[in-house]
């Protein structure tokens, strides 16, 4: 068969052509869309909010006990924002690749 790139006569067992390495069949694998990244604008949106609360509304909160669990609710939220919200495309690839 012939190359369908450079038209090369190759063995119609090849998998590539041995002069210029062009697939001689279509990949039976599409690779991963290249999706749009997500930019860093949510994660700064929430951690301003997060800034926002912790300055506006904690000193509000009476002192000890109240205080203290806003403080470490501020603390699970920014956790849990940064954790939801990067990791995402490298959870889809790591599925990606697990698929036959
Ligand atoms: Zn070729």
């Amino acid at each position: 068969m012939k190359c369908r790139t450079c038209s090369t006569e190759i063995a119609d067992k090849a998998l590539i052509c041995y002069r210029c390495g062009a697939a001689t069949t279509a990949p039976r694998v599409a690779p991963p869309e290249a999706r749009p990244g997500r930019g860093p604008w949510p994660v700064v949106v929430a951690i301003l909010t997060l800034i926002a609360v912790s300055l506006l509304v904690l000193p509000q909160l009476p002192e000890g006990p109240p205080r203290l669990a806003g403080w470490v609710g501020v603390v699970v939220a920014t956790v849990l924002i940064v954790w939801v919200l990067k990791p995402a495309r490298r959870r889809s690839r790591l599925l990606g690749r697990r698929r036959p």
